[in-house]
């Protein structure tokens, strides 16, 4: 059959099912479709081919022996660098763990293997999750925009999003802190879905931010995202911030019908900064919504402005605490001609960590110093707390939020942004990291021919109402 990479996942899943292709043919597909394009984008850092076929074998045993097969049967997924999987190597984009082999599975890969899917290899990112473009990753390959491919493909799940935008693979899993799932989705056209706080397992995902850090799915269609929710949400005894919520059958909420529904749009979003052009496909994309009978109303979210210097407080300060623990002394990156421990310590750090995480270790360790605790973290924690309340009012009223995901469509490469120009790209992301809520980014056009999302965000645990709103969109735009 010609191009097995074309479909989606649910069409893979059901064809290895009922047996009209087999987990090897779409393996073999795949890894050709990979050979064919990679050299170009660049989206993976290490491929497990040989595991992979060995795996997709076993699948079509299981399919040939009637046997009871998983929501993701045969299904091939890829994961961002972060996410450790037994015998795997798993570096966080980072010199300091250039070494590291995963010695356990984080519950997410078990739960993907659990469901049958077959994971094919590590995607690349920015190092640890720290940036928006994946150009600060150890890696000197540069992971490339397929839509452009002189532009980012954004961050940090940059290698993530052109997995499933270059049809490489057809779930792939990010991680999002401030943005890094539904700002690369947007900027390379696919569907990117960060899950409520305490929805989806963290646990062997490498700590970048920990009250902000969440896993979620890209993938090319928001059915998609669906199945992918059904398998990777829920409780796990690892993770003690998850909540014991239970998990809907997310296929099942996509009904179509959104007749009724109240969708808040914040005047906040709307001010400055947003180009022109990414303005236009975003209120078609409101248009859209209008004409499938949803309700349109004005919100306020009065602390959106404070946003971003709260998280960029906030995050480094986690960063620098969770980054101490990579010190040369137990594993990844040790330095070589050390005089004591402390020049252990100190080249290890030095040589082992890229500029970004440094200015972040830096910016952190400086917000959490006895002098200046009270002026900025402090604050910042009582900023996020208006941040999350201005959400809970909002919520009152409206179903789900209606906003941009990035004021502009994917940069140059060689457009040498400041940390500062780049923090400020995060502006529409950052809130619903900062609340704890999901949010979905939905492709809804193009601009100058690069893709624009929009992005849907709900009430926390409701992911079934964004994915709802999603897929309605996806089949109304048409
Ligand atoms: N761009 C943001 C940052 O640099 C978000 C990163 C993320 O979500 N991992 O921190």
């Amino acid at each position: 059959m010609e191009n097995i990479y074309k479909l989606t996942a649910l069409e893979i899943r059901d064809k290895v099912v009922t047996g009209q292709l087999t987990a090897e043919e779409v393996v073999n597909a795949i890894f050709k479709r990979i050979e064919d394009t990679d050299n170009e984008i660049g989206s993976f850092v290490s491929l497990r081919k040989e595991k992979a076929l060995e795996e997709a074998k076993l699948i079509d045993l299981k399919v040939k022996n009637g046997d009871k097969l998983g929501a993701l049967a045969g299904v091939p997924v890829s994961i961002k660098d972060n996410m450790v999987s037994v015998g795997d190597l798993t570096t966080g984009a980072s010199k300091i763990l250039n070494n590291y082999i995963g010695i356990y599975d984080a519950t997410v890969v078990e739960k993907l293997k659990a469901a049958d899917a077959i994971i094919i290899g590590k995607t690349n990112m920015d190092e640890f999750a720290m940036g928006s473009t994946t150009t600060t990753s150890c890696y000197e390959k540069v992971t490339k925009n397929p839509w452009d491919l002189e532009r980012v493909p954004g961050g940090s799940s940059g290698g993530a999003a052109t997995s499933v935008a270059a049809e490489q693979c057809f779930i792939s899993l990010g991680s999002d802190t401030g943005g890094s799932i539904r700002q690369p989705a947007s900027f390379c056209g696919v569907v990117g879905l960060k899950p409520t706080y305490g929805r989806v397992s963290r646990y062997g995902l490498m700590a970048f931010a920990s009250s902000l850090d969440q896993i979620g799915p890209f993938t090319k269609t928001v059915k998609d995202a669906a199945l992918a929710m059904n398998v990777i949400a829920g409780m796990d005894e690892f993770d003690a911030t998850l909540e014991d919520v239970k998990v809907p059958n997310y296929l099942e909420s996509l009904t179509g019908d959104i007749k009724g529904m109240k969708i808040g749009v914040p005047k906040e979003y709307f001010i400055e900064g947003i180009r022109p052009e990414v303005r236009d496909v975003v209120e078609r994309a409101l248009e859209t919504f209008r004409t499938l009978g949803a309700e349109i109303v004005e919100i306020s979210l009065p602390h959106t402005k404070y946003a971003v210097p709260t998280y960029y407080v906030l995050a480094p300060a986690e960063a620098s605490s969770n980054l101490a623990r990579y010190d040369g002394v137990r594993y990844g990156y040790r330095a070589e001609n050390l005089k004591d421990i402390n020049d252990l310590y100190v080249k290890s750090r030095s040589e082992g960590f890229g500029d970004e995480v440094k200015r972040r270790i830096m910016i952190g360790t400086y917000v959490l110093s006895a002098g200046f605790f009270d002026a900025y973290f402090k604050k910042a924690q009582k900023v996020r707390r208006l941040i999350k309340n201005d959400f809970d009012v909002a919520f009152e009223n409206v179903d789900i939020i209606f906003t941009p995901v990035t004021p502009s469509t994917a940069f140059r490469i060689d457009e040498k942004k400041s940390p500062v120009e780049l923090y400020l790209e995060d502006i529409f992301t950052i809130s619903a990291n900062l609340a704890g809520i999901p949010g979905i980014s939905v492709p809804a056009g193009l601009a100058n021919g690069l893709p624009v999302g929009i992005q849907l965000l709900g009430k926390p645990f409701r992911e079934e109402d964004i994915l709802r709103a999603g897929d309605a969109f996806e089949k109304g735009r048409f």
